[in-house]
């Protein structure tokens, strides 16, 4: 007998695949079929079972590279009964998809999965009730804790060939299928004690219409005060102060005692060591700005500032799906380019993807950090919380100006909301372990590299001669060329456009690629009026991306010109925003305002 499980996302179909299958299990390839799907075997009284597991899927009507496999194997392939895997504690989006198979009119049984958590949320669900408004066996079960499979494998093999009225039960649109989803719930799930339920009484909170949005600033304004302002300085300053101060001068006379030769020690630690370090002390910063965005993931919290979203997210061509790549790129545009997956909608991912490396990725934060400490030390971290909103309001006007507009969407919100849950101490450490890695990693790979080869650019000239004076290198020659577009925002000089140009190759770039030239907070001070510092701060958020994400957006959208696109318009608004606001600022300054 042929059985094929068919559910949501996370409704833990996996989980029941396994357990059914007791690890009897391959990974086969279905003719016409595009992707490969897990086939297991397993027997119950006598009868051999054969259980395909399908990939999760919201609905029969979308767009979604999973649905296409499921439509793809229901044409080629005969079932004998069809196991939709239901976590019922979430009834409501989760029926939308079951109502769409019944009317297949292929026979089903629906498996009502996590039952074992509806005591602790205080629900019931009275099946009885539920199977007679649906016409088909709805058997409750715990696919973690093996419970129910008797029953549900026997109502499988009764219901083995039962062909059933293919006419629709419900209505077509997805509106008023939920409408009548709702009174289905109503009938048959009791709230056995509604006080119980905490994650709905928080959500009164969190997800108010009103308060929802402000409440969310509150949090993300208190983040950033806790990961850039005075507290989290002094960690920086006593790490930048190690590392010039006790880490140098040690190296060097390491150095000196085992007779390096001088050009090799100037190599090694004016490049590589200042690149390198120029990065790394920002790493306490960033920890504290990884463990907060963890407790926010792992809190269930994260997951409803899409919700929370939705609304005001719609009126730039968005949807409260792109809320949570748009919030990701605030780690890294790379996973947040990548997290676009989820987004069902073509022209709404392209959208987001479009906007998305405007927002402030980690990487971006070292160069914040070091203006500010330059500049603004007193307000760093309010210029910082700045920057991150002018990057998402600059994200919201790309999308909301594009010309192609998105189509309607009709979906009602079907993403899944996890219960609050206080979080798991080793979870967030694994969490914020891995982003840093990413960064040191980074910081020990690309920029010890890229530092080694500026500080050769910077070191010779053109006719490779060492130089004297760096002003006459390569690096200085080469950049001078482009100064009069940087002059135009108040920053032409040469240091400034080498660190824009090396920042393309990573963002990190900009900051360690100042520190091989020498130019120290001092010295930046010296170079840039504070309206030009400004302006640089701008043009570093918003101009063209790192290489790695331009590389990812060409895979993701398998286009060439997406990419290059996306690389002139973010240097032309960068470029044009900046240039604007150091020539207002001037003005405001000479006139005293
Ligand atoms: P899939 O995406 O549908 O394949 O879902 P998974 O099988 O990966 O399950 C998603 C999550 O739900 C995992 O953390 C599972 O451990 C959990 N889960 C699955 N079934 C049950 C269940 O019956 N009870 C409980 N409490 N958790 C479950």
């Amino acid at each position: 007998m042929r059985i094929a499980l068919l559910g949501n996302p996370n409704c833990g179909k996996t989980t029941l695949f396994n357990a059914l299958t007791g690890g009897n299990h391959s990974v086969g390839n279905w003719s016409g079929v595009t992707t490969a799907l897990e086939k297991g075997t397993a027997s119950f009284h006598g009868e051999s079972l054969e259980i395909i597991d399908l990939p999760g899927i919201y609905s029969l009507q979308t767009a979604a590279p999973e649905q296409a496999v499921v439509r793809e194997f229901f044409l080629n392939y005969e079932i004998d009964v069809l196991l939709n895997v239901v976590n019922c504690t979430n009834l409501e989006r989760q029926l939308f998809l079951s109502t769409q198979l019944l009317d297949l009119g292929i026979p089903m049984v629906i498996g009502l999965n996590m039952a074992d958590l509806l005591p602790s949320m205080g629900l019931q669900i009275d099946e009885n009730a539920l199977e007679e408004s649906l016409g088909i066996p709805c058997i409750k079960i715990s696919a973690a804790k093996r419970q129910g499979f008797d029953v549900l494998l026997s109502a499988l093999c009764k219901e083995k060939n039962k062909m059933r009225e293919t006419e629709n039960i419900l209505p077509l649109g997805a509106e008023a299928r939920y409408e009548k989803i709702k009174e289905l719930i109503e009938s048959c799930l009791l709230k056995v004690d509604p006080a119980r339920d905490k994650s709905a009484a928080w959500d009164k909170f969190f997800c108010h219409r009103i308060w929802g949005i402000p409440i969310f600033f509150l949090l993300m304004l208190l983040i950033f005060y806790l990961s850039f302002g005075p507290p989290s300085q002094i960690f920086t300053t006593g790490f930048e102060n190690f590392c010039s101060s006790v880490l140098k001068p040690a190296i060097k006379l390491f150095f000196f005692r085992i007779g390096l030769q001088p050009w090799l020690q100037s190599l090694l630690l004016e490049g590589a060591f200042d690149g390198v370090s120029s990065i790394l002390i920002f790493l306490p910063q960033l920890l504290i700005l990884f463990f907060c965005l963890a407790i926010m993931e792992a809190s269930g919290y994260l997951a409803r500032v899409s919700f929370i979203m939705d609304g005001s997210l719609s009126r730039f061509n968005l949807s409260g799906h792109s809320a949570i790549p748009l919030i990701l790129a605030c780690g890294c545009s790379v996973s947040g380019l990548m997290a676009c997956r989820i987004i069902e909608n073509p022209e709404q991912k392209r959208l987001t993807m479009r906007a998305l490396p405007f927002m402030s990725c980690s990487a971006k934060m070292p160069v914040y950090a070091f203006l500010c400490q330059s500049f603004f030390p007193k307000r760093s971290w309010l210029i910082i919380a700045s920057l991150y909103l002018l990057g998402l309001l600059t994200a919201l006007l790309t999308a909301r100006l594009s010309r192609k507009k998105p189509e309607e969407e009709h979906n009602a919100w079907i993403l899944e909301l996890p219960t609050y849950k206080l979080p798991r101490w080793r979870l967030i450490a694994n969490n914020v372990a891995v982003r840093c890695q990413d960064f040191l990693s980074k910081a020990g790979t690309a920029v010890f590299i890229a530092s080694i080869v500026l500080w050769f650019l910077s070191n010779f000239n053109m006719h490779l001669q060492p130089v004297k004076e760096i002003a006459s290198s390569i690096l200085a020659q080469i950049s001078r060329w482009t100064l009069p577009a940087f002059s135009l925002m108040g920053c032409g000089q040469w240091q400034i456009a080498v660190a824009a140009w090396a920042g393309i190759l990573s963002k990190e770039m900009i900051v360690a690629s100042l520190a091989v030239m020498g130019v120290d907070t001092q010295l930046l001070a010296d170079l840039l009026s504070p309206a030009a510092a400004g302006a640089f701060l701008i043009f570093s958020m918003l101009y063209t991306p790192c290489i790695a994400t331009l590389f990812t957006a060409h895979k993701e959208t398998a286009s060439f010109s997406f990419a290059i696109k996306m690389a002139a318009r973010q240097f032309l608004v960068a470029w044009f925003t900046a240039s604007l606001f150091y020539h207002l600022m001037s003005v405001l300054v000479s006139k005293n305002l």
